[in-house]
């Protein structure tokens, strides 16, 4: 189809303006051409994609993801080349034709070369992090092997670094700000100095700099350095008025990734896995992890650590996260700061099609519909594209496929 016109029930563009109804979408050589109301105007013999009965959104774009979790309690349960290309496709299904991929270690080029793939992938490669800092205390050494972690101390080291994943081709540089561990010990963490060399080496590659936050102290940490957005919402208190009027003021986006925590405790309180309409597209094993993650929550004490989940928190503190992580984005809507759509997809019960669950609880924290579309658009772009998006859309405005209740009636050819 070089020219196709797509009949539009409400149509919501994601610069945040309000829906618009009964409109024709022209598209011509994979990309917008016009946004008319009156068919008439677009002349005869049409190619109508009917989408009329819907409501018509871009291209979703997920800020936070790795590709190559999936589900369960664990990293890397029951993870093999299947399951990847399940998970790239069911992507798609969600609505989500880009990604940027957040730690997905060296593989994650040649998974995109050999797969192919209807989504974009956009990727990080490696997070860059002191020497015993975060991840250590839960990520095997094998990953780091595998380059999801690279640990730096000197100057040289972290300009090392950041000059290889250019090289590489990354979209990003992610890196993670965290004092404590899960079970409240102090953890190694970048000191001012580091973290200003880290953000300085990447902006001079025209990179932007993700940071992993875990706690309530270290967003500080990340508005004084040159971070350009902070993923995840602190799940251990609220983000002082202070420190979030100076992460607005320095311009950060905020990732709060809050349907990961949602999905985890909805899916396990309901015993998702063993419900008839809960079909996810997972491989046997992960789904015997989903089962045990499952059993080993319901025996487990309010005071105590799940059994098997890779990180240390007592099931209570785990129940609470949604809660805390909901008044964070709450305030940070409230003061007008900016917010981007990311899943963290995928672990617990948030697979690689749930996109709509972080859109609704934005929604619930304050974005209008419009907007929520906008921080799954424009802003969740804006977390790696260098440059002025808002100015200037033209960038993003291709079209890949066209998507209809999860089945893709047109791609690009
Ligand atoms: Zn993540």
């Amino acid at each position: 189809m070089k020219k196709y016109v797509i009949k539009c029930g409400k149509m919501v563009d994601g610069t945040g303006k309000k829906a618009v109804y009964n409109t024709f979408v022209v598209v011509q050589n994979q990309r917008i051409v016009r946004v008319s109301n009156d068919i008439r105007d677009l002349g005869t013999d049409l190619q109508i994609v009917d989408a009329s009965n819907c409501t018509v959104i871009p291209g979703l774009i997920d800020a936070h993801k790795h590709v190559m979790n999936c589900g369960g309690s664990g990293m890397g349960v029951g993870l093999d080349y299947r399951q990847i290309k399940t998970n790239i496709a069911e992507m798609a299904k969600g609505g989500v034709t880009s990604v940027l991929d957040l730690g997905s270690a060296n593989i994650i080029p040649t998974v995109e070369r050999i797969l192919g793939s209807d989504t974009k992938i956009f990727n990080a490669i490696s997070i860059l992090t002191c020497k015993g800092g975060y991840p250590q205390e839960y990520m095997p050494r094998k990953f780091y092997r595998m380059g999801a972690v690279v640990e730096c101390e000197t100057k040289n080291d972290i300009e090392k670094a950041i000059k290889k994943l250019y090289n590489k081709g990354v979209a990003a540089i992610k890196t993670a700000i965290v004092s404590r561990t899960f079970d409240g010990k102090p953890q190694k963490n970048w000191t001012q100095r580091q973290l200003k060399c880290l953000t300085d080496t990447a902006h001079g590659y025209g990179l932007n700099v993700c940071a992993h936050i875990t706690y309530v102290d270290d967003y500080e940490m990340a508005a004084d350095c040159g971070v350009d957005s902070v993923h995840h919402a602190a799940f251990d208190g609220v983000v002082e008025q202070r420190v979030q009027e100076k992460m607005i003021q320095n311009n950060i986006i905020f990732v709060p990734t809050v349907s990961l925590g949602s999905l985890i405790i909805r899916g396990l309180r309901g015993k998702w896995i063993y419900q008839d309409w809960y079909q996810p597209a997972i491989n046997q094993k992960i789904r015997m992890n989903m089962e045990n993650f499952t059993e080993a929550y319901f025996n487990a004490k309010p005071e105590e650590p799940i059994e098997g989940f890779f990180i240390n928190v007592t099931k209570r503190e785990l129940e609470n996260v949604v809660n805390i992580q909901f008044e964070n984005i709450k305030r940070y809507v409230e003061l007008g700061g900016e917010i981007a759509m990311g899943t963290d997809s995928a672990l617990g019960f948030s697979l690689h099609n749930t996109p709509v669950e972080e859109i609704r609880l934005l929604n619930a924290a304050g974005l209008t519909f419009e907007e929520t579309i906008r921080a799954s658009t424009l802003k969740s772009a804006k977390v790696f594209v260098n440059g002025d998006l808002e100015k200037d859309i033209t960038k993003i405005d291709d079209i890949n496929m066209v998507i209809i209740d999860g089945q893709i009636v047109h791609r690009r050819n």
